[in-house]
């Protein structure tokens, strides 16, 4: 069975894949979360808020 994988990003909850971005050993779904947002960037996926802004 396929065991549907998170981010790793505490807030964060897209699903990562093979491709994904991997950062001290952990999966992220995007560059974003694996450098914690220190830059503020956001998560690739829109609606996602897991850089410590509130959406709308
Ligand atoms: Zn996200
Ligand atoms: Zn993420
Ligand atoms: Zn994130």
């Amino acid at each position: 069975m396929d065991a549907r994988e998170e981010c790793a990003c505490p807030d964060c909850h897209c699903e990562v894949h093979a491709d994904s971005v991997v950062h001290k050993g952990l999966l992220y779904c995007c560059e974003a979360c694996a450098t914690g947002h220190s830059e503020g960037e956001h998560c690739q996926h829109e609606g996602c808020d897991c850089a410590g802004e509130p959406a709308e």
